[in-house]
């Protein structure tokens, strides 16, 4: 029982619920009823005391106590309602007892009482049973400052004991239908937990072999409820990773495939014929070429796989003009290559926080997609400003443009429009998916957009960083 209780958190609760209903029903049991006696008592020491005071002031008058003395002033005071008197002479000798029932008369009484009063002391006390309340006081009967005998009186009440016996029958009932209430409240609350657990329990099961479709029922809006929507939100979390994960492996071979496929196919023909020496010299070049886009892909692989394992590197206040001058510095050849005019028109002050290549990476793929699908002598302009708390980059081009269909889609992985465009142009089709999630990593949104004149329009915002002069 004990290991089952350290072990279950409800049924601790449980416990802890019942132990401190029971301590309040124990204090409610006592406390009250303790009271209730204790007023009756007091009131009962008053009023029999006040009577043995009377009895021993009227013996008082007497100078010595003897049997027909003592009778005739205790029948003058007949009135006086008392259940027992028994009145003894210094030496403990009863010289008169009211009571018809083991009558003390002519005896010795040795009743503590007794001894109590006839020693110079008052004494009371009183005694509760189930039928009756049996208050006793003994007074000393005082003559010139001597203790010439006792005056012991009795007094039962059955009406107060009923009174006490009703109170304390009324406190059992409401605590047994208390007890029997919260044990129920327990059982029924554990019960209904242990339930709710176990379902909860058997989906993280379901889930841990595979299952990501489960998905847990729950209405309730309590801790529990909550619990179960975190997991359905988790479980659809790790659903879609999956999945984008098999897609990600499948797509990867398959453009892995095409390159490795045409290499084979090149190297058999080769091998296989008789070719002059400048037809081998050509195809030669061609795996070559094919290597060298299996080299690019494969590089742009463990790049987008970087990304997803990023560890928070420090970033560094980068200028983004200075970035764009950089990147127009690299790709000049490439655009004289078709007479493509490269300008820009940037404001100064255009800082973000980031990492100094990955902003780098960005510009660059989207200024050399703006050159490789241009048109000969065509132009690529990139405008830099700030509007607010953003900084603004548009690289605008002439090109072939991207049909507004495909413009959504163009971030995914390996998706290209053109593929053979692309791959005439040794594109991969993973380089706007980089720079999509390199963008959304420091805050920032791309967007591409038609342009009137012809061509594409990329446009990435990034929240401004303002430099803190030190
Ligand atoms: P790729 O390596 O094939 O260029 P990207 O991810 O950079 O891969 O681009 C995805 C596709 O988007 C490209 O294959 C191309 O079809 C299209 N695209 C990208 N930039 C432009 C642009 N400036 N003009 C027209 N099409 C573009």
């Amino acid at each position: 029982m004990l290991q089952r209780l350290q072990r279950s958190v409800q049924l601790r609760y449980a416990a802890a619920y019942l132990v401190v209903t029971m301590l309040v029903l124990v204090l409610l049991n006592v406390y009250p009823l303790d009271f209730a006696q204790d007023m009756v008592f007091r009131s009962k020491e008053a009023s029999v005391v006040s009577k043995a005071e009377m009895v021993a002031s009227a013996m008082a008058g007497l100078d010595r106590l003897t049997n027909d003395g003592v009778e005739q002033v205790v029948n003058l005071l007949r009135d006086v309602s008392i259940s027992r008197i028994i009145v003894t002479d210094e030496s403990g000798l009863s010289l008169y007892d009211s009571a018809n029932i083991d009558n003390t008369e002519g005896c010795y009484v040795v009743y503590p009482e007794i001894a109590g009063a006839l020693g110079g002391n008052d004494v009371f006390h009183c005694r509760a049973s189930a039928e009756e309340i049996e208050s006793v006081a003994a007074l000393p009967v005082i003559y010139r400052r001597m203790a010439i005998g006792c005056v012991y009186v009795v007094e039962t009440d059955t009406e107060q004991a009923a009174f006490l016996l009703g109170i304390q029958r009324n406190m059992r009932n409401i605590t047994t239908v208390i007890l029997l209430a919260v044990l129920t409240v327990c059982v029924v609350s554990v019960l209904l937990f242990s339930r709710r657990m176990d379902r909860i329990l058997d989906a993280i099961r379901v889930v841990r072999e595979g299952d990501y479709n489960y998905k847990l029922e729950s209405r309730a809006r309590d801790e529990l409820g909550v619990v179960a929507e975190e997991f359905n939100a988790l479980t659809e979390r790790i659903r879609t990773t999956e999945t984008m994960r098999r897609q990600f492996v499948s797509d990867a071979s398959h453009e892995l495939k095409t390159p490795l496929a045409a290499i084979t196919l090149m190297t058999d023909s080769v091998l296989q014929n008789e070719m002059d020496k400048e037809t081998v010299l050509e195809f030669v070049g061609d795996i070559g070429m094919e290597a060298n886009r299996l080299s690019r892909m494969t590089e742009k692989l463990l790049q987008l796989s970087r990304l997803e394992n990023v560890k928070e590197t420090a970033l560094e206040v980068v200028d983004l003009s200075a970035t764009v001058e950089k990147v127009f510095r690299i790709l000049w050849p490439l655009a004289r290559e078709r007479d493509i005019t490269l300008s820009n028109h940037m404001e100064s002050g255009c800082t973000v926080l980031a990492r100094e290549d990955d902003i780098y990476e960005i510009v660059f793929n989207v200024a050399e997609n703006g050159i490789k699908y241009n048109k000969d002598s065509g132009t690529l302009e990139i405008l830099l400003y700030r509007k607010d708390d953003q900084i603004i980059l548009m690289c605008s081009d002439d090109g072939v443009g991207i049909p507004q269909e495909e413009r959504s889609r163009i971030f995914e992985r390996f998706y290209r429009v053109d593929k053979a465009r692309s791959r005439e142009a040794g594109g991969s089709g993973i380089g706007l998916a980089i720079v999509h999630d390199m963008v959304v990593k420091y805050g920032g949104i791309i967007n591409v957009a038609a342009r009137k004149t012809g061509g594409s329009c990329f446009t990435i915002t990034f929240p401004w960083y303002q430099e803190v002069a030190q």
